[in-house]
């Protein structure tokens, strides 16, 4: 029997809901940001141990703003910049 895969993502509300398509984006559900999957920050910070527990996933870039998350400094420097500016 074929089992469909789903992937938990963060919704617009700030909520995860199950996904039939995985995330685009990763963030730090403490941290309240998000990033590339391959981000160099979070991935030594996963590979450190205790971030996995706050990982969390995004469908898009749209999602994560309207989620209250900010952009991650390390590998969207460009974005971070906005946001910085935009406060
Ligand atoms: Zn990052």
């Amino acid at each position: 029997m074929a089992r469909e895969r789903t992937w938990t993502l963060i919704g617009r509300d700030g909520k995860p809901y199950p996904s039939p398509v995985p995330g685009s984006l990763g963030g730090h559900r403490a941290g309240r940001l998000y990033g590339r999957l391959d981000c160099r920050a979070a991935l030594q910070a996963i590979a450190r141990g205790g971030y996995v527990k706050h990982r969390v996933f995004f469908r898009d870039e749209a999602t994560a703003i309207v989620a209250g998350y900010r952009p991650c400094a390390v590998c969207m420097p460009a974005e971070y910049a906005r946001w910085k500016s935009s406060r």
